[in-house]
């Protein structure tokens, strides 16, 4: 079980949580609890970093931002414990959540549960800080921002749980992000491949990491609320939303004798900035001299456009980085001006890109065309387009973003039929 930040924000929702827990338990699970920090104190403990030292070290970081998870475990270990729990914390050193890479940004490597194992066996309840491990030299990891989803989906792995349920503030994956659409509604499945494509686009509701590592994992992977009050009625069968193989999906719309629609979700991202070189010369070698250097200083470059070229043998090229590193990109192109020959650097931080998504796309036409039409319609310029099998990504104006996903909720069909 996995609690995100909102429902461990203080005190009393904590204790709603220990009442989850202590439930499951009851009904003679053995259970592991990962936790998040409180909802804004992971952003607290950054800003706080960036005062001490705007060029701080990830790995001194790590050890400051990773204190907040440490915070909530401890928390609810004591409220299973005042309620006649069995219940102990774990830190990510002590189980070992064993990580590698890079500080801030670790990925979870082996986890030796055998102790863990041991403990949940002997009845005792076993709480994680989630976003935490230990590096190979022995020193505090984090997994990312959103990386206690990581965390969970890694210890139910190295547990053999039956299942890994990602309690959060909403009850399951919607058709968007319902905090924007009123309308959007709640699916009772979701392929990986599409909630991995989803959540790379921007639907933060599971980290990309969690989703990939459950799919290679086999690990059985439910979203649920964790404010639904005791025996309230269900939006469905299900609690939550199940994540499936696309054989189970198949499956399950073969027994519903339904089909399979073209587009299951939308998501934005507001977090990139477009970039546009212009005159750079229009021949073999150009755009690798662009992106080596990006590549080089760890700069993951998103969508790129090569526009048609001009006269005299040159061309514009477009592309969008992470906002946080729009900075870091412009400094180093601009190093390299002479070496690519390009005119100006034009950047726009205030672009957002909308992605639809669904394995429908596979076999249905026109659905790229809906999505332009769509955003023709309401005026709405497209700046830059990227596609893979299952998804069409366009980036517009960030101030449009929720006209963008609204208009093209509806055209897809998505809509939810009850009043909104
Ligand atoms: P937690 O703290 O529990 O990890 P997050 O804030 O990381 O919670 O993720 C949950 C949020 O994800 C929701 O509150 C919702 O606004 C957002 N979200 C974005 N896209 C979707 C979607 N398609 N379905 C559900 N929630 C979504
Ligand atoms: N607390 C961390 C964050 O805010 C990890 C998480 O909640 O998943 O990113
Ligand atoms: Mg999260």
């Amino acid at each position: 079980m996995k609690f995100g930040g909102t429902s461990m924000a203080g005190t009393e929702r904590i204790r709603r949580v220990a009442n989850i827990v202590r439930a499951q338990a009851a009904a003679g699970n053995e259970v592991a609890v990962v936790v998040s920090a409180m909802a804004g104190e992971t952003d607290r403990l950054v800003n706080f970093c960036r005062e001490a030292n705007p060029l701080y070290d990830p790995a001194e970081y790590d050890v400051v931002v990773s204190s907040g998870e440490q915070v909530t475990s401890g928390l609810l270990a004591l409220t299973l414990q005042s309620m006649g729990c069995d219940a102990r914390s774990w830190m990510g050193w002590q189980v070992p959540i064993n990580t590698f890479a890079n500080h801030a940004n670790a990925r979870v490597g082996d986890i030796d549960a055998e102790k863990l194992i041991a403990s949940m066996q002997s009845g005792q309840i076993a709480v994680l800080p989630g976003f935490q491990g230990v590096s190979e030299e022995g020193r505090i990891t984090t997994m990312g921002r959103g990386g206690s989803d990581t965390s969970a989906v890694a210890v139910a792995a190295a547990v053999d749980a039956d299942r890994c349920d990602i309690y959060t503030d909403v009850d399951g994956v919607y058709t968007t992000d319902p905090r924007i659409v009123s309308r959007a509604r709640k699916q009772k499945y979701v392929t990986f491949e599409e909630m991995l494509e989803l959540a790379s686009v921007g639907a933060k509701v599971l980290q990309t990491r969690s989703v990939s590592l459950a799919m290679k994992r086999g690990v059985r992977l439910q979203v649920l609320s964790s404010f639904v009050e005791e025996g309230a009625p269900s939006a469905d069968t299900l609690p939550g939303t199940m994540i499936v193989s696309d054989e189970e999906m198949d499956a399950i719309l073969e027994e519903n004798n339904v089909e399979r629609q073209s587009v299951t979700g939308i998501a934005h991202d507001k977090n990139e900035a477009r970039v546009v070189l212009t005159r750079v010369p229009d021949k073999p070698g150009a755009v690798s001299e662009i992106f080596l250097p990006l590549g080089d200083a760890g700069i993951n470059v998103d969508m790129i456009i090569q526009n048609v070229g001009r006269d005299k043998g040159e061309t514009d090229v477009t592309f969008t980085v992470p906002q946080a590193e729009l900075a870091r990109a412009i400094a180093l192109l601009e190093e390299k001006q002479s070496v690519i020959g390009f005119n100006r650097i034009i950047s726009d931080a205030n672009v957002a890109k909308i992605s639809v998504v669904g394995m429908g796309m596979k076999s249905h036409g026109g659905v790229a065309a809906l999505m332009f039409k769509t955003l023709a319609d309401r005026g709405i310029n497209v700046q830059a387009i990227s596609t893979s099998e299952i998804k069409i990504s366009v980036l517009i104006d960030a101030d449009e973003t929720e006209l963008a996903v609204r208009v093209l909720h509806s055209a897809y069909g998505l809509d939810s039929q009850e009043a909104a």
